[in-house]
């Protein structure tokens, strides 16, 4: 194992209250999960104090949008989609919530807490196409007997939203963010990211990273966590392997479902989804 490894985020910080928000590039380092050091680059030390607060806090990466939100959304919601190819399934969106209570919901991109740092959906709800929801009830029953419960980040995501990133996004971040000429597969109701939590608390299951945290704690082969956590991580990759669902080799919250291919990219809203 290596002795430390590099974190880094962006984060927006006001060099003085009321003043301007500006992203900066927050570094630190990070040897057996202890925060040793941070080096914060081009800010003052009020901005050193948010970067510790920050690392301490499992970040939420974030940019400072190129243009403002209220701009670029009426944009987005005009822009339209990558065309189908034409073989595609009928979609049929499925809220996951209506399959099963124990389905728990922390929404990130309804909150404040997601990478622009506003809120993007109007609602909190999760879909998946049909065949992936019924594969994660399965998965869901059978963490069930373990004591464990899911607790859903996202699923479908509409394309305008995946269009609002790219475009909110400096040019040279974009490796960040998912190409809306291609649309991702979130876009296509067949992405879920998710975690576990306690049947008995409710309480989030520790993971060795937060979710959408942007460092190498996020890649799904990180060998730094505590025991615990790196079983948690394996329990859940293998209770979604059986199931059809593939771990993002970055991201140990993010799986694709293995039709996600035969479904259309969506530009649907959530309070437009028919009720099933
Ligand atoms: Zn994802």
């Amino acid at each position: 194992m290596e002795p430390f490894s590099y974190g880094q985020a962006i984060r927006r910080v006001r060099a003085k209250p009321g003043g301007e928000e500006r992203p900066v590039v927050i570094l630190w380092k990070i040897y057996m999960q202890t925060i040793v050091s941070k080096i914060a680059t081009g800010v003052t030390a009020m901005t050193m104090m948010t970067a510790v607060a920050c690392a301490q806090a499992a970040p939420v990466f974030q940019i400072q949008p190129v243009k403002p939100l209220a701009t670029l959304l009426p944009e987005a919601l005009r822009a339209t989609p990558p065309a189908p190819r034409g073989d595609e399934r009928q979609p049929d969106l499925v809220e996951l919530t209506t399959l099963d209570p124990d389905f728990h919901l922390d929404i990130r991109y309804a909150t404040s807490r997601n990478i622009l740092g506003e809120p993007l959906y109007s609602q909190a709800r999760a879909f998946l196409e049909r065949p992936a929801a019924e594969a994660l009830v399965r998965v869901l029953k059978a963490l069930r007997t373990q004591g464990y419960g899911l607790l859903i980040f996202d699923g479908y995501r509409p394309w305008y939203v995946t269009k609002l990133f790219w475009d909110a996004t400096p040019p040279d971040k974009h490796m960040f963010v998912a190409d809306p000429a291609q649309g991702s597969v979130h876009n296509r109701g067949c992405a879920v990211d998710l975690s576990l939590y306690d049947l008995k608390t409710g309480q989030p299951v520790e993971m060795p990273s937060g979710y959408d945290e942007m460092t190498r704690r996020a890649y799904a082969d990180y060998a730094g966590g505590t025991e615990a956590q790196n079983a948690a991580r394996a329990l859940l990759r293998d209770a979604m392997a059986r199931e059809g669902f593939t771990q993002l080799p970055e991201e140990w919250w993010h799986f694709d479902y293995r039709d996600w291919r035969l479904y259309p990219v969506q530009n649907i809203r959530f309070e437009d989804i028919p009720a099933k």
